[in-house]
C-alpha cells in the first residue's frame, strides 16, 4: 500500500495514439499460455523477453499534461529538516498494518549505535534487534501462506534466473509481505539491498530475519529524519556494488541517486515505481527532460489500482472503523464523499453491513453509478446534521468544512480514505474554543463549547494505513506485478524502452491475475478458434484493448 502522497494523480491521455505500439509488444507475450489459470512457463516469458526487436520501442502511455511541483520540493511533515532535502510525505504517514505487530520493547539505543552482526558473521545492515529473527522468519511464513501467486512465480523461475546479475536496491515499507517480495527476488538471482520508504512502518522483526538470511536491510521503525536517509545512503553508497535496477515507492531513494550519486543512472537498467507520488515526481522528471533511464509504473497497471482500491478499501474500511470505534454499523447512516473506486469499495461493504449509505459526488457518471447501486446521491449539506459516519475518498481537498464539522451530530465519526489529508478541514479545528481529547491512539474527540464530540480518526488522513491492516492476499498482487516489472525492465533488449514512464504490458497485468486465480480454483474458459477469429483476439490474449476499463 502506497496511497499516502499529497500529489495530483498523472493524467492519462486520450489512449487512441498511445496504444498501438504496446499492443505490439503484448502481442509477442501471446506466446505465453495464460488461460490455463497460471499455468505459464518462465521459459516462454523469458523467450518473449528477448523476442521483442530492439528498434521497436513501447510508446508511453500515459503522460502528465502539466507539470505541477519541481521533483525537489515535497513537503515536510517533520520538523528538523536534515541533510539535503525533506523528507516525502509518503515517509512519514503512518502504516500500522506492519506497526501492529512490532517489536515494543523499550530499548532506546538508537541501531546505529548498536553493533550489527549476524550469525554468519555480516555486519552489512542495520536493523532494531537481530535476536528477534525467528519471530520475524514466523510472520514471513504466514505472509507467505496468502501469497501463493508470488510463490509459484518463484517456484516457476527459480531455475531459469531470469533476475540474474541484478542488483536490486529497495525502498519499500518493510513488512512481512515485503519480505516476501524481496526474497523472492534473491530466488530470482538477483542481490537486494533494502530500506524503508515510511519511517514508522517497518515490522523491525521480519528486517531482522531478513538481514539473519543476508539481504542488506537498513530500517527500523521509528527512524529519525536523519535516520531515514542514512538508511537510504547505506543501501547505495557501499563499496564494491553498484546497483542496476531501483524498486522504490514514493520515490525518496530515486531523488536521492539524482541528486547524490548521478553516476550510478549509468548502470540502472530501469525504475520499478509503485505509488501515486513516486509515479508523479517520475513524471515530471520525464517532462522536464531529465529521467535517464525507463521506469515502470505500477500504481496504474490495473491489477493495482483495481484491487488496491477497490477490493482492499472494501475490506480495511470497517476493520479500520471498527478498530478505532467499535461502532456497529447496522441502521448507522453513513455517506461517502467519492464513489470511485475506493468509494465504491467504502460504499459497497457498508451497505452489505445494513448501514444506510449515502453518496456525495460532483461527475455524473459516478453518480449515476451510484444511482443504479442502490445508493442515494446527495449533498452533503443535506444530510449532513442527521449521518453517523462520515468518510471521505475523493482525492480532492476541503470536503468537509469547518462549517459543516460545525454542523454535524454528537457523536459523528469522520474519517478518510483519500490520498492526503487535506480532505477534511482538520486545521480549522485548532482553534482555542474547540478541545481535542486523544481517546484512543488515532482518535481523537474534538468537543464543542456546548458539549458536542465529533469523533476524529487518525487526525484526517488515511483511515486504513493509519488504523487497519492490508490485506495481504492484495499485496500479493502488488509484490507479483513489481517483480514482473523488474523482470521486464532488467532482460528488455536495448530500445525496447526509452528514457520514459511505461505501463506494464497488459499481458502481464493479465498473467498476475491468472496467478492469482489458482487460489479460488477458478476455471478459466478458453476461447474456441472460432470465437477468437470473431472477436479479432489471440486466444491466449490479450483480452482486452488498453483503454478497456474493467
Ligand atoms: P477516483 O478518481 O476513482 O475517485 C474519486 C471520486 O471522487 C471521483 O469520482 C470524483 O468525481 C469524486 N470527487 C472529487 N471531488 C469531489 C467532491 N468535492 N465531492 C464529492 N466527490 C468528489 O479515485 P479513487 O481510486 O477512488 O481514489 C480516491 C482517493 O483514495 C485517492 O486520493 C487515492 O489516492 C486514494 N486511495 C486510497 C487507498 C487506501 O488504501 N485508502 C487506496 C487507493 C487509493
Amino acid at each position: 500500500m502506497s496511497e499516502t502522497a499529497g500529489e495530483a494523480k498523472p493524467e492519462v491521455k486520450q489512449a487512441s495514439k498511445e496504444v498501438k505500439e504496446s499492443e505490439n509488444v503484448a502481442e509477442k507475450y501471446s506466446a505465453m499460455t495464460v488461460s490455463k489459470n497460471s499455468d505459464i512457463n518462465m521459459g516462454e516469458l523469458a523467450s518473449v523477453f528477448s523476442a521483442v526487436p530492439s528498434h521497436k520501442p513501447v510508446k508511453k502511455q500515459i503522460q502528465f499534461v502539466e507539470e505541477k511541483q519541481e521533483f525537489s520540493r515535497f513537503p515536510t511533515k517533520t520538523g528538523r529538516r536534515s541533510l539535503s532535502r525533506s523528507i516525502s510525505q509518503s515517509s512519514t504517514d503512518s502504516y500500522s498494518s506492519a506497526a501492529s505487530y512490532t517489536d515494543s520493547s523499550d530499548d532506546e539505543t538508537s541501531p546505529r549505535d548498536k553493533t550489527q552482526i549476524n550469525s554468519k558473521g555480516s555486519s552489512d545492515f542495520c536493523v532494531k534487534n537481530i535476536k528477534q529473527a525467528e519471530f520475524g522468519r514466523r510472520e514471513i511464513e504466514i505472509a507467505e501462506q496468502d501469497m501463493s501467486a508470488l510463490i509459484s512465480l518463484r517456484k516457476r523461475a527459480q531455475s531459469e534466473k531470469p533476475l540474474a546479475g541484478a542488483k536490486v536496491v529497495g525502498c519499500t515499507h518493510i513488512t512481512a509481505q515485503t519480505a516476501v517480495l524481496i526474497e523472492t527476488l534473491v530466488a530470482l538471482g538477483a542481490q537486494c539491498r533494502w530500506t524503508a520508504c515510511n519511517i514508522y512502518s517497518t515490522q523491525n522483526e521480519v528486517a531482522t530475519a531478513l538481514a539473519e538470511k543476508g539481504v542488506a536491510v537498513f530500517a527500523w521503525k521509528g527512524e529519525s529524519e536523519d535516520d531515514f536517509w542514512w538508511c537510504i545512503d547505506r543501501c547505495v553508497n557501499t563499496e564494491g556494488w553498484q546497483p542496476n535496477m531501483i524498486l522504490d515507492d514514493g520515490g525518496d531513494l530515486t531523488h536521492w541517486v539524482y541528486k547524490k550519486y548521478p553516476n550510478v543512472f549509468k548502470k540502472i537498467r530501469g525504475i520499478v515505481e509503485e505509488s501515486v507520488t513516486g509515479v508523479h515526481r517520475l513524471y515530471q522528471l520525464s517532462k522536464a527532460g531529465k529521467l535517464c533511464v525507463p521506469a515502470m509504473n505500477v500504481n496504474d497497471s490495473v491489477t493495482k489500482q483495481k484491487f488496491d482500491n477497490l477490493y482492499c478499501c472494501r475490506e480495511s474500511i470497517l476493520d479500520g472503523l471498527k478498530r478505532t470505534t467499535d461502532v456497529m454499523f447496522g441502521g448507522k447512516q453513513v455517506v461517502v464523499c467519492g464513489y470511485g473506486e475506493v468509494g465504491k469499495g467504502c460504499s459497497a461493504a457498508l451497505k452489505a453491513l445494513g448501514a444506510v449509505v449515502y453518496v456525495t459526488e460532483i461527475d455524473p457518471i459516478c453518480a449515476l453509478q451510484a444511482c443504479m447501486d442502490g445508493f442515494r446521491v446527495v449533498k452533503l449539506n443535506e444530510v449532513i446534521r442527521l449521518v453517523d459516519v462520515i468518510i471521505t475518498c475523493t482525492g480532492n481537498k476541503n470536503v468537509v468544512t469547518r462549517d459543516q464539522l460545525d454542523r454535524m451530530k454528537n457523536g459523528c465519526i469522520v474519517c478518510n480514505m483519500g490520498h492526503s489529508n487535506t480532505e477534511i478541514d482538520v486545521a480549522s479545528l485548532r482553534t482555542p474554543e474547540l478541545t481535542w481529547e486523544r481517546v484512543r491512539s488515532q482518535v481523537d474527540h474534538v468537543i464543542w463549547p456546548d458539549g458536542k464530540r465529533v469523533i476524529l480518526l487518525a487526525e484526517g488522513r488515511l483511515l486504513n494505513l493509519s488504523c487497519s491492516t492490508v490485506p495481504t492476499f492484495v499485496l500479493s498482487i502488488t509484490a507479483t506485478t513489481q517483480a514482473l516489472a523488474l523482470i521486464e525492465l532488467y532482460n528488455a533488449p536495448e530500445g525496447r524502452y526509452k528514457q520514459d514512464v511505461y505501463l506494464l504490458p497488459k499481458k502481464m497485468d493479465e498473467y498476475v491475475a491468472s496467478l492469482h486465480l489458482a487460489t479460488f480454483d477458478a476455471h478459466l474458459t478458453e476461447l474456441t478458434d472460432e470465437q477468437a477469429k470473431y472477436l479479432g483476439l489471440n486466444k491466449n490474449g490479450p483480452f482486452k484493448p488498453n483503454y478497456y476499463r474493467y
